[in-house]
């Protein structure tokens, strides 16, 4: 079984024994309810043709249409994928949208392509899902290694495929769109800026000043860039960030604007103003306040735990600290923000642009993220206020929320025949 699906089964677990959630709905969420596999035929440009694997893994869908990203990675796989679709269930629930979760990617490496060929896997994929994605049925998004221009493509092919003439509702079937072709503003950034809105409600918690703090990040993806750019705006030091190359390291601050250009153009973090990179290990055992793990799932387990000196980690990923790592963090009082309220700016966004494409409007962006401000704020405070409660982890609480509302509606609706 993928470590990630196992640690999300056991909090899973363990949430619902201590929430007193029924054996019924356990029983149900344990499982997604469906998984979808296909494998087409793409031709490269070379000539020859290859075939790829895709899946899309619908895990439930009682409060509204099952939602969540496509991931293009050579690390995907069902049991990942599977862990990764029950996370968006509560990630979606616990921040009170009315939609389900799903996951789906295709096992292959993006930078090994070019564009053409990215387009075509990307158009066969959405032409062999058919029907399994629609927007009031199954509305994808991006994740690691897709985009905006990933989800025009596939809105596109959708719409080209689907035969209906209702163009513009249509254009719901994926958010994450470029604004041009039917996004919203504040998409690109909303995942990254959200995590930066629960650090900041965490520091005016414990009367910390955000612009004395310094921060390191691992990842300098979509998440990572935009947290990292939004901090720098708030005066605050990123001291570190590490991706697949190293970790650069500038002890009074990393110059955040310049980064990102940099790694824009040349693809990761190597050579930047000629600094010398450190290792993964030297990341996770820097001495600062606050870390951002923003890369991928299962980054953090007992050697980083042991070797962590932050006083906060704010799990921009999704599943970046595995079991063990979470219990030495614990034991060692550092504080988590959990992934399915830290990351969930970006779904909460994808909602905001769903909405907009159903009733043909385009918001404001210093509205589309103030409405993101309340949303991620009231759940951090339903989230803290029950791990206070009861004594336990803001992820526990976390999990018990989102599968609390789950419950509720499962109770009400009954369940089918
Ligand atoms: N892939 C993102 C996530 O893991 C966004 C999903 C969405 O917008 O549907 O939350």
């Amino acid at each position: 079984m993928d470590e990630l699906f196992k640690n999300v089964i056991t909090i899973f677990n363990e949430a619902s024994k201590t929430a007193d959630i029924s054996t019924s709905i356990h029983t149900i969420l344990k499982q997604p309810k469906n998984e979808i596999i296909v494998n087409f035929p793409v031709r490269m440009d070379s000539g020859e043709m290859k075939l790829f694997k895709g899946y899309r893994i619908q895990h439930n869908n009682i409060l509204g249409p099952y939602k969540g990203g496509f991931r293009f990675h050579p690390q995907v796989n069902l049991d990942e994928v599977k862990g990764l679709a029950m996370l968006m269930t509560l990630k979606c629930s616990l921040v009170g949208l009315p939609f389900g979760g799903a996951k789906g990617g295709i096992k292959f490496t993006p930078k090994d392509h070019s564009q053409a060929e990215l387009e075509k896997i990307t158009r066969r994929f959405v032409h062999a899902l058919g029907n399994n994605i629609g927007p009031n049925f199954d509305i994808p998004a991006p994740d690691m290694g897709t985009n905006a221009q990933t989800m025009n493509w596939m809105m596109d092919t959708f719409l080209n495929t689907s035969g209906s003439l209702d163009r513009q509702c249509l254009k719901g079937v994926v958010t994450g769109k470029s604004v041009k072709v039917g996004g919203t503003k504040g998409r690109a950034q909303a995942t990254g800026y959200g995590a930066v809105m629960c650090i900041e409600e965490w520091a005016k918690q414990h009367n910390h000043d955000i612009s004395q703090k310094t921060f390191i990040i691992q990842g300098f993806g979509n998440v990572g860039s935009w947290a990292a750019k939004r901090l720098d705006s708030l005066g605050a030091k990123v001291i570190a960030v590490n991706d697949c190359v190293g970790t650069l390291h500038m002890k009074d601050g990393i110059p955040i604007r310049q980064l990102s250009e940099y790694v824009q153009e040349n693809g990761s973090l190597e050579g930047f103003m000629d600094q010398e990179l450190l290792t993964r290990e030297e990341f996770f055992a820097m001495k600062a306040d606050v870390m951002i793990p923003a890369a991928l799932e299962n980054q953090i387990g007992k050697d980083e735990a042991n070797a962590a000196q932050v006083t906060l980690i704010v799990e921009g990923a999704n599943g970046p600290i595995n079991n063990e790592g979470d219990k030495i963090l614990t034991e060692k009082g550092i504080e988590i923000i959990p992934d399915v309220l830290a990351n969930s700016g970006g779904v909460i966004v994808s909602y905001f642009e769903w909405l907009q494409n159903r009733s043909n409007d385009y918001w404001h962006e210093h509205h589309v993220l103030e409405k993101l401000h309340d949303k991620i704020i009231q759940a951090y405070h339903e989230v803290h206020d029950l791990s206070i409660e009861l004594n336990i982890s803001k992820r526990q609480a976390a999990y018990i929320k989102a599968l609390k509302n789950i419950d509720e509606v499962y109770t009400e609706r009954g369940i089918f025949p």
